[in-house]
C-alpha cells in the first residue's frame, strides 16, 4: 500500500510517510463560532472525514484534531452588536455545528479542542517565542517577528519583502515589519481578556492553532488541512510560529477547494451577497433540510477536494438524482447494517471486470483521496450489476466499498430529510402553507411585481414544488428534488 498526497508545501504528489509508522495525526481548522454555519464551514470537515476515513481503511490509526476558535474579534463585534453575552454565543454556534458534523455522518473526528481552554498553554508559547528573540511585546499586544523566521513565505510562495500591510501599517506603526503579526491582543475596556504578562488579553487566530496542535498531535504531525483561503495568512503563520518553537510542525499540507456559484468564486464582498436569497444557500441548514444530509456528503465527494465546488442547486440536485439512482438500486441491501474491512471487501470472488473496478477504486482513493473517480468506479460496478447473475453480490461490495467513505448508509435518503416530516408529521400544513404562497404570489402578479413573483417559483422549485399556471388559477406538486 502506498499513499500519495499532494502536499501544498512542496506542490507536488508525495508518498505519505508517517512520523509514526501505523499512526496518522491530521489537524483540519475549524469554525470560528460567532454566526449560522454556512457551507464553507462543513466541507472541510465532509472532505477530511473521507480522508481519515480512508485512511483507517488502509490499516493506519488515526488521530483527527478540528478545532473551535471560539474567541476572536468577530465573536467581540457580534456580542457588541446583539448586546447578548460572548460565551452564550459561541456555546449557541458551536452546539449547532457539532449538530450538523452528526447529521452528515462526519464521525472521525478525535478532537474538537476550544481555542479558550487552552489560554495556559496559549501563554506558555508566547512567552517561549518571545525568549527566543522571535516575538515582541508592543503597545497593545505581542507580535510575530517574521522578519527574524527563516523561509516565512514559503507555503504561500509570497516574500516578505513584497509584503505592504496597507492600511494597517499606519495604525500599528509600532510594528517592525509590515507582515508583523499578532500573537496577543491587549483587551480594550468592555471586551473579555485573559491576564498575561504582556496585560489583560486574547491570543489571536493564528497562534490557537499552533498551540493546540502541539497540545494535541506533538511540534511535529503529519497532515495538516484546511481550506485553500487559509494558506495566507493563516498557515504561514501557523508554520512560523511552530518552526519558531521547534519541531518541523506538519509534514503534510492539505487544502480543499472553495465554493463557487455557477463558475465563478463568491468573494466577501460579492454584491450577491446582500440578497438574503443568495447568501441563504449557502447556510447550512438551509442545504441539509432541502437536499438531506446524503446528498450534500455525496456532492463533495463526487467531486476532487481540490477542485472548487460548484453550489448553483442543479449541481445539488444532480447529485441526489445520481445518489437516488444508487440507492433506489440498493434498495433493501441499503437497510443492512455492518460495515466490512477493506481486506474483507478484497477477497469477495467477483468476476474479472468487476475485481478491476474495486482495484481502481482503491488505486483512486491511494492516488490523494480522488473520491470522484473512485464513485465513477462505483457506478460502473451498479451498471455491471444489473446485468451480472450475482448482482447482489455486487451490489453489497460495491454498497461496503461506499460504506468505507461514509457513503451508503442505512436510512439514507436522496432527498432532503424534511420532506418525510412533511409528509408525515405535518400532514394539513403543508398544503395551507402552500395555499398562502399561492396567495402571495398572485398578489405579486397583481401588482405587476414579476420578479417576487418568479422568485416564488423558483425557490419553491428547489424545494420539489412544481408550480402550474392555468387559466383556473395556480397549482402545485410536489416532486423528489433532483427528478
Ligand atoms: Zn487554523
Amino acid at each position: 500500500m502506498s499513499i500519495v498526497i499532494y502536499n501544498s508545501l512542496s506542490r507536488r504528489k508525495e508518498p505519505l510517510e508517517p512520523l509514526t509508522p501505523g499512526s496518522v495525526g491530521m489537524y483540519v481548522c475549524g469554525p470560528t463560532v460567532y454566526s449560522d454555519c454556512h457551507i464553507g464551514h462543513l466541507m472541510g470537515p465532509i472532505l477530511f472525514d473521507a480522508v481519515a476515513r480512508w485512511l483507517s481503511a488502509r490499516g493506519l490509526d488515526v488521530r483527527f484534531i478540528n478545532n473551535i476558535t471560539d474567541i476572536d474579534d468577530k465573536i467581540i463585534q457580534r456580542a457588541q452588536e446583539t448586546g447578548e453575552d460572548w460565551q452564550a454565543i459561541t456555546q449557541r454556534y458551536t452546539a449547532q455545528y457539532l449538530s450538523y458534523l452528526q447529521r452528515l455522518q462526519v464521525t472521525t473526528v478525535t478532537d474538537h479542542p476550544k481555542a479558550t481552554e487552552h489560554i495556559p498553554a496559549i501563554l506558555d508559547y508566547i512567552q517561549g517565542l518571545i525568549d527566543d528573540g522571535m516575538a515582541y511585546a508592543s503597545d497593545d499586544g505581542v507580535y510575530f517577528e517574521v522578519s527574524k523566521k527563516a523561509g516565512y513565505g514559503k507555503l504561500s510562495g509570497r516574500k516578505t519583502e513584497d509584503m505592504r500591510g496597507g492600511a494597517r501599517i499606519e495604525r500599528h506603526s509600532c510594528l517592525h515589519h509590515p507582515a508583523d503579526f499578532a500573537l496577543w491582543k491587549r483587551a480594550k475596556p468592555g471586551e473579555p481578556s485573559w491576564e498575561s504578562p504582556w496585560g489583560p488579553g486574547r491570543p489571536g487566530w493564528h497562534i490557537e492553532c499552533s498551540v493546540m496542535t502541539n497540545a494535541l498531535l506533538g511540534p511535529s504531525f503529519d497532515i495538516h488541512g484546511g481550506g485553500d483561503d487559509l494558506k495566507f495568512p493563516h498557515h504561514e503563520n501557523e508554520i512560523a510560529q511552530g518552526e519558531a518553537h521547534g519541531g518541523s510542525y506538519a509534514q503534510v499540507w492539505m487544502h480543499n477547494g472553495l465554493i463557487q456559484y455557477e463558475g465563478a468564486k463568491i468573494s466577501k464582498s460579492d454584491p450577491r451577497n446582500a440578497d438574503p436569497a443568495f447568501a441563504d444557500q449557502f447556510k447550512a441548514q438551509h442545504l441539509l433540510d432541502t437536499y438531506g444530509p446524503a446528498t450534500v456528503r455525496f456532492f463533495f465527494l463526487q467531486g476532487h477536494y481540490r477542485r472548487p465546488f460548484d453550489f448553483a442547486p442543479q449541481h445539488l440536485r444532480a447529485a441526489g438524482a445520481a445518489l437516488d439512482r444508487l440507492l433506489r438500486q440498493l434498495g433493501s441491501l441499503l437497510d443492512e447494517p455492518g460495515n466490512r474491512s477493506l481486506d474483507a471487501l478484497m477477497a469477495v470472488e467477483v468476476d474479472a471486470e468487476v475485481a478491476q473496478r474495486r482495484e481502481a477504486f482503491c488505486r483512486a482513493m491511494d492516488d490523494d483521496f480522488n473520491t470522484g473517480a473512485a464513485l465513477g468506479h462505483l457506478f460502473a460496478m451498479a451498471a455491471l450489476a444489473k446485468k451480472a447473475n450475482d448482482g447482489d453480490t455486487i451490489l453489497c461490495l460495491l454498497r461496503d466499498l461506499g460504506r468505507l467513505l461514509g457513503l451508503f448508509q442505512p436510512g439514507d435518503s436522496a432527498s432532503g430529510d424534511r420532506s418525510e416530516e412533511n409528509t408525515s408529521s405535518n400532514d394539513g400544513l403543508t398544503p395551507a402553507l402552500m395555499e398562502l404562497l399561492l396567495e402571495l404570489r398572485q398578489q405579486a402578479r397583481a401588482n405587476r411585481d414579476f420578479a417576487s413573483a418568479d422568485r416564488i417559483r423558483d425557490r419553491l422549485g428547489e424545494l420539489g414544488i412544481t408550480i402550474t399556471d392555468g387559466p383556473q388559477g395556480s397549482s402545485w406538486s410536489q416532486h423528489e428534488p433532483g427528478s
